[in-house]
């Protein structure tokens, strides 16, 4: 396999890029493997990738039912941040952060991580307090925090509708660390990494039931026969509770669409990443130059991946009361996602109480930023049985227990957080 390199690309280049191998192999599934990762997506990928790489488990294989990152690794607006407050999730997105930090070069795949900033508007006085205490519980716990005056907002980002009689900018959080990545690229960059370590990466391979022996399950039913393993890894997003569900397994996860949007191209407008304070919209410019921006969920419970028009009219409504200039924009093309909404707005990432079954699930609206500290954690749930440091509370007794992370405070209505 070719290491990409300054080198690397000159020789091909001499050769009208015509000698570059295949990024990964396309093998036939084995009879039995180690461990399952269920799900071709950032997660599943990521996680076979450390699985690999930090404890040492080659005789891993990724199922996936479509093409690797045709999920929503593939359909995300790539945000990345780990502006979080509360225990639980401090710790566990600002590892994934550090991760993000060194990820291409670990990889050798240009994941296009962008630390260009993500700034929260603030539009009272009292969201201005919200984020101080933020900012702060953000600093105590070591993550990079800026709390910024209106006229330091109006410096940053000019296009802002600062005259704005209903939602006036009384200034607004930055994290100077965050930004966005490309989105394909961490799909395929964990591809490859894993695929060199050895995982067999499985395409139109869809798992459809679980064999169990003695109530441990031992294996996966697929549209390419049955497979055994060792241990079987669920990473499959918004799908997660059509799988549980063959087990008996009842989750608190609800799955709901979210759309996202692209504009045309335009020249460079914004150079960071922004979010309206005063309803749910966010933004950023993507280096093709289109505005690639997203709101709300639709608000219904469906395992579709596409959306309904009221919702992309509430989401200009709202872009454009930010950036007033947007109305002068056309709209190249938007799609939906499938999100797996937990009842509190955190992630699990644990055993589940049936022998050899491991689950990863409940990302919400944030699971693209946590691609490499997910796969991580889960890869060290799943070689020790045990969590890791980072997903200690993410645990999924923890709504019987009484100890939810509920972030924003919404209660447990999933559609809400
Ligand atoms: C429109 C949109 C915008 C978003 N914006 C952001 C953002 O800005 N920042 C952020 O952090 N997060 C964002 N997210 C969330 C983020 O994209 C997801 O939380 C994250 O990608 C989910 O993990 P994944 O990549 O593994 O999921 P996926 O890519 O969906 O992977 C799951 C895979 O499992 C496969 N699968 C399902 N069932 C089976 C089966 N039975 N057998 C085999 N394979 C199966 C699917 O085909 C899929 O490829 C957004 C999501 C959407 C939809």
């Amino acid at each position: 396999m070719t290491h990409y390199s300054v080198f690397s690309l000159l020789k091909n280049t001499l050769g009208g890029h015509k000698g570059w191998p295949r990024a990964w192999r396309d093998p036939e599934p084995k009879a039995r493997y180690d461990v399952i990762v269920v799900g071709g997506g950032g997660h599943g990928l990521a996680t076979a990738y450390y699985l690999a790489k930090n404890h040492g488990i080659t005789n891993v294989a990724v199922l996936e039912r479509g093409y690797l990152g045709g999920g929503n690794v593939g359909r995300n607006t790539t945000i990345v941040r780990s502006n979080y407050e509360l225990p639980g999730n401090t710790e566990f997105y600002e590892h994934s952060l550090k991760l993000w930090e060194g990820l291409s070069q670990d990889l050798n795949y240009n994941v296009m991580f962008s630390q260009r900033s993500v700034i929260n508007l603030a539009h009272s006085d009292g969201q201005m307090d919200a984020y101080a205490r933020r900012g702060n519980r953000m600093r105590i716990n070591g993550i990079d925090s800026e709390l910024l005056s209106r006229d330091e907002v109006r410096e940053k980002a000019p296009y802002l509708s600062f005259e704005n009689a209903r939602f006036p900018i009384y200034g607004g959080l930055s994290q100077p660390r965050g930004g966005t990545a490309r989105h394909d690229a961490v799909a395929w960059g964990f591809a490859r990494a894993a695929d060199l370590r050895g995982v067999d990466l499985i395409q139109n391979c869809e798992v459809t039931g679980f064999i169990r022996e003695g109530g441990r399950v031992t294996g996966v039913e697929t549209t390419r026969g049955t497979i055994m393993a060792g241990k079987v890894g669920l990473a499959v997003a918004g799908s997660t509770t059509e799988l549980t569900r063959k087990v008996g397994l009842d989750l608190p996860i609800e799955s709901h669409v979210l759309q996202a949007f692209v504009s045309e191209g335009l020249k460079p407008m914004i150079d960071q990443v922004i979010t309206f304070g005063a309803g749910h919209f966010y933004i950023s410019q993507s280096d093709k130059g289109g505005l690639v921006f997203g709101g709300d969920l639709d608000g219904y419970n469906t395992y579709a991946q596409r959306g309904n028009l009221p919702l992309i009219e509430d989401v200009m409504t709202e872009g454009v009361a930010m950036i007033p200039a947007l109305s002068r924009l056309r709209l190249l093309r938007h799609w939906g996602g499938i999100m797996d909404m937990s009842m509190d707005g955190s992630p699990i990432i644990d055993k589940t109480p049936i022998d050899g079954l491991y689950l990863n699930t409940g990302w919400c609206y944030g699971g693209f930023k946590a691609t490499p500290g997910s796969g991580w954690c889960f890869a060290h749930t799943i070689a020790r049985d045990e969590p890791s440091p980072y997903n200690t509370r993410l645990r999924l007794d923890r709504f019987a227990r009484g100890h939810t992370i509920d972030e924003k405070g919404s209660g447990p209505v999933p559609k809400k957080h």
